[in-house]
């Protein structure tokens, strides 16, 4: 499987270039393309975070603050 960085397609291995806009494969390498694929993981991973610990934090807020109100 090959990988069109212009027009973010994969296409076959066979083919010396990409049918779309005919740039070769030269243009993008399979290491490159692993790369990628580990950044769009680590973005998922920190949003994923985000989505878990902002929430986690108001919690702990209201909570700190219910706990202060029926103490005082
Ligand atoms: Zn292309």
């Amino acid at each position: 499987m090959k990988f069109c960085r212009k027009c973010r397609i994969f296409y076959s291995s066979q083919a010396a270039a990409c049918p779309k806009c005919g740039v070769s494969y030269e243009a993008a390498k399979e290491s490159e393309i692993a790369e990628g694929e580990a950044d769009k993981r680590s973005v998922r991973r920190d949003w994923l975070w985000l989505a878990i610990g902002v929430p986690l934090f108001i919690g702990l807020i209201y909570l700190l603050i219910v706990l202060f109100k029926s103490i005082g």
